[in-house]
């Protein structure tokens, strides 16, 4: 199927297929003291605490950047330099929390678990029995890596009966898979513009307790990354500290606008769930396989290991789909040869399955008849 604005669909964890109107909310130019403006800002900010129902309890401090920024200022921002963070690991996003700890000067652990298996929770208990040093633990909702769903819940009661503090990279899960601050305890909560939510790219945000971030003036490691002074500065003035990413809080304004008339986070998670079942049902039905299985699988991009066939060729095969409009991801796994296709973003049941007969041509294009690993 043709793509209705000449742009190939991206079948990728970001950035993504976005709505036209949330494009169209982009043709116009503010400045940063302009009322519409500070009104779409602070509408924006309440909505993204709406989502995870974290209004009373929490406050939504965003940053110019991609995720990425985000996860950084909210580590260097809430973690003093006297904390010890256990980090749970099983892909390329828990490594990359690690490594901006080791950056910033911060000590931790990592707990690490091969990227097809998500921690164990009695695991986790066990190390923080053995070391009352611990401050935080830190985790990832979906680790991208793979699209392997992780325990937020099991790992939050823990966190919660130890009074330690739970700070989570919900980058490609927020807004379509259920995080409620009535059901899990967190003190930081980090998210994009650009993923579930389906916004453009230039955003991240955290969704940060209110009672801890009053104590955290002082702890950033950098001026630009730290997200107290950035919330006390948009308190007193309603206004970004350094120049806001204008166009992109419009669009995102504009995106909110649209996943609350899809039904909010049950609209989206449906959606998003239909989308994977099509692609990995298709998938199975032309001999590939699924990294994970289903249980394991988060409705946001789908891991399938390399065919084994010897007439296929990845870049070929990747090519081949790019010529038909639909563009995915190479695989970043260490455990297992394999491509990744993503189902997030304004794409539903049409798309996909215009992915499969896709997939399909190209297939035969490759003289490949079955996708078996
Ligand atoms: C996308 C993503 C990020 C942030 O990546 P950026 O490229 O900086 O936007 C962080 N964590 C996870 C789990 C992600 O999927």
């Amino acid at each position: 199927m043709p793509s209705p604005t000449g742009d190939p669909f991206l079948l990728t964890p970001g950035p993504l297929t976005t709505a036209r109107e949330t494009k169209e909310a982009m043709l116009h130019d503010w400045g940063s003291r302009d009322s519409g403006f500070i009104e779409a800002n602070a509408r924006v900010r309440n909505r993204i605490l709406e989502i995870a129902n974290a209004t009373h309890s929490h406050v939504c401090v965003p940053v110019q950047g991609s995720g990425t920024f985000a996860v950084e200022a909210t580590l260097g921002t809430l973690i003093p330099d006297y904390g010890k963070s256990l980090i749970l690991v099983n892909g390329a996003y828990g490594h990359r929390m690690a490594k901006i700890l080791k950056i910033i000067g911060r000590q931790y652990v990592i707990l690490e678990t091969p990227e097809d298996t998500p921690p164990d929770p009695e695991e986790v208990d066990d190390m923080l029995d053995n070391d009352d040093e611990y401050s935080h633990v830190i985790m990832v909702h979906c680790e991208t890596t793979s699209g392997i769903l992780n325990p937020i819940k099991e790992i939050s009661k823990i966190t919660k009966a130890r009074e330690l503090s739970l700070i989570i990279d919900s980058m490609s899960a927020f807004g379509a898979i259920a995080l409620n601050a009535n059901e899990i305890q967190f003190d930081a909560v980090m998210a994009s513009s650009n993923k579930c939510l389906e916004g453009v790219p230039g955003m991240g945000f955290s969704i940060i307790r209110k009672s801890v971030l009053e104590g955290c003036e002082g702890n950033a490691h950098s001026l630009s990354l730290d997200l107290y002074d950035q919330w006390q500065n948009m308190e007193k003035t309603q206004q970004w500290r350094f120049t806001p990413p204008t166009h992109v809080i419009a669009a995102f304004d504009k995106a909110l606008d649209i996943y609350d008339a899809e039904g909010g986070p049950d609209g989206r998670g449906k959606r998003y769930r239909n989308n994977c079942r099509i692609l990995v049902e298709g998938m199975r039905e032309m001999g590939f396989e699924t990294l994970l299985p289903d249980d394991l699988q988060a409705p946001i991009i789908i891991t399938f290991k390399m065919p084994a066939d010897a007439n296929f060729e990845f870049q070929t095969f990747y090519d081949g789909l790019k010529d038909k409009d639909y563009v995915i991801y190479p695989g970043k796994l260490t455990v297992a040869d394999s491509f990744r296709i993503g189902c997030i973003g304004q794409l539903g049941e049409a798309e996909m399955r215009g992915a499969l007969q896709a997939v399909r041509q190209t297939m035969n294009e490759m003289n490949v008849v079955n996708g078996a690993p």
